[in-house]
């Protein structure tokens, strides 16, 4: 199943930012998203976004996406 990728739009600076939020279709169209707090990458604010201020994309196939750092990796001991 496709997800879709969440963006808005900053309501302090205005410049448009991923949220990392990831969803498919159908929870994005069945959710309220009422009220979420993103903090913008490029002023710094954190404003309350609701479901209208959300821009859908679609999100990047898995192999084109980089995995998060993640800690110290839990290697298996041999
Ligand atoms: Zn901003």
């Amino acid at each position: 199943m496709s997800k879709l990728q969440l963006w808005v739009d900053c309501k302090s600076c205005g410049r448009e930012f991923d949220t990392r939020v990831q969803m498919d279709r159908k929870s994005f169209d069945r959710g309220t998203l009422a009220a979420n707090y993103h903090l913008c990458p490029h002023c710094g604010e954190r404003r309350t976004y609701a479901k209208a201020d959300y821009r859908t994309k679609d999100a990047l196939p898995a192999r084109a996406v980089s995995p998060p750092p993640t800690g110290p990796q839990s290697t298996p001991s041999l």
